[in-house]
């Protein structure tokens, strides 16, 4: 049949996972950990398994449970008032399903919509499945900030959303509150909405401060806010996250949901309101992943790699010129099968394929993996 997306292959991160298998590689690339999550969680998973009447279709908004849990952390997080939990937070399956369901639900065809690049691998195919039409602005290299010029000069009167990712994958750059306000000034008489994807919102090191949409008023008026208990609580397996957005908006993402999945995982979700009311995973998790990107840093000094600063998320970038003058996705897949180590060619987030010799590390990884891994990288 003539495919709707005849340019677009299998998802990176299968293509590495796979050939990371094959070859009995140490998987730095698809990005997740390899520790579990936390016994709590787990142990209230366990709980609620065995609990009658737990097993059926979840309200299709999220538990009200869950959410008032979302709301209370959220507001204690952001220092904002708390979101509704009736009206204003939405539940998904993973925040790839919000990603979906938000844009299925403002994007018409011919509508543009501005997404700095690179980019996470799904935003522009999703866009184009609505008939979007996806604009590309590129981030700064190697520093991945935006230039709000650039941004400025790709908005039209078709704008219908724009995408912010902050922390960002795969650069790990952060937006600043500034970034923010700069951005809030120029959409003030446009009607373009914004989707800001904040699944890292809680590794963002050196004390630095994660600035959320949510914390700027003329933009959180116009934005889903999207996050993810897969990345907070180590469980990308599980896939549960949210959106946050005012009324109207939330109201036109639950249109799509209710067709799209209709309800997130009865279980999981009351096992994730149990332990959402303890702060302790959140506000640990800065320094837990500083302390790996720090452990990886210097692990990685006697190496010929030249790694990027990273301020957030759980990735971290290199540059390999030293070692090869390859194409990134050439070296990436050399890495794994001869020196056993699979990481993600940073061109794979461009939708030209752009290739600036980048490789991205997952450093979500057991200090042992981290060890052993960068001993292999050590060898180039
Ligand atoms: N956005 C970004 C930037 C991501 O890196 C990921 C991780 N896969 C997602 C969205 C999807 O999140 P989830 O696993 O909760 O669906
Ligand atoms: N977000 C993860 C990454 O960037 C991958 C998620 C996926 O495999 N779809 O590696």
């Amino acid at each position: 049949i003539p495919s709707k997306l005849p340019d677009v292959g299998t998802s990176i991160f299968s293509v590495m996972s796979q050939l990371a298998a094959e070859c009995g590689a140490i998987n730095l690339a698809q990005g997740f950990p390899d520790y579990d999550p936390p016994q709590a969680l787990t142990e209230a998973l366990a709980r609620h398994a065995r609990t009658a009447g737990h097993h059926q279709y979840a309200p299709m908004p999220g538990l009200p449970r869950l959410r008032e849990a979302i709301s209370r952390k959220t507001a204690a997080v952001n220092g904002v008032a708390a979101p509704n939990p009736d009206t204003e937070i939405t539940v998904t399956s993973g925040a790839t399903e919000a990603l979906y369901a938000v844009l299925a639900a403002v994007v018409r065809p011919g509508d543009e919509v501005v997404v700095l690049e690179p980019a996470y691998d799904l935003y522009g195919p999703a866009i184009r499945l609505q008939g979007g039409i996806p604009v590309y602005v590129p981030l700064r290299v190697p520093e991945f900030t935006p230039d709000w010029d650039l941004v400025k000069a790709a908005l039209s009167p078709r704008t219908r959303l724009l995408m912010l990712n902050t922390p960002h994958n795969p650069s790990g750059a952060v937006l600043t509150a500034q970034d923010l306000t700069t951005l809030a000034e120029l959409l003030a008489d446009t009607t373009t909405l914004v989707l800001s994807d904040e699944v890292y919102e809680h590794m963002v090191f050196d004390g630095q401060r994660h600035a959320s949409a949510l914390q700027f008023p003329d933009l959180a008026e116009r934005s889903f806010v999207l996050s993810s208990f897969g990345k907070t609580y180590h469980a990308t397996g599980w896939k549960v996250g949210y959106c946050i957005a005012p009324p109207p908006l939330t109201a036109e993402v639950r249109r799509v949901h209710q067709f799209l999945t209709f309800a997130v995982s009865t279980p999981a979700q009351h096992a994730l309101a149990d332990v959402l009311a303890d702060a302790e995973q959140y506000t640990t998790l800065p320094a837990f992943y500083q302390h790996k990107r720090d452990l990886f840093g210097q692990l990685m000094q006697g190496s010929r790699f030249e790694l990027l600063p990273t301020p957030g998320s759980y990735f971290q970038l290199a540059r390999y010129h030293h070692i090869s003058d390859e194409g990134d996705l050439a070296f990436a897949q050399r890495l794994t099968r001869e020196f056993g180590v699979a990481v993600i060619p940073v061109s794979a987030f461009y939708h030209h394929a752009q290739d600036h010799g980048l490789i991205r590390f997952c450093f979500a990884k057991r200090d042992e993996t981290l060890t052993q891994a960068a001993e292999r990288l050590r060898q180039l």
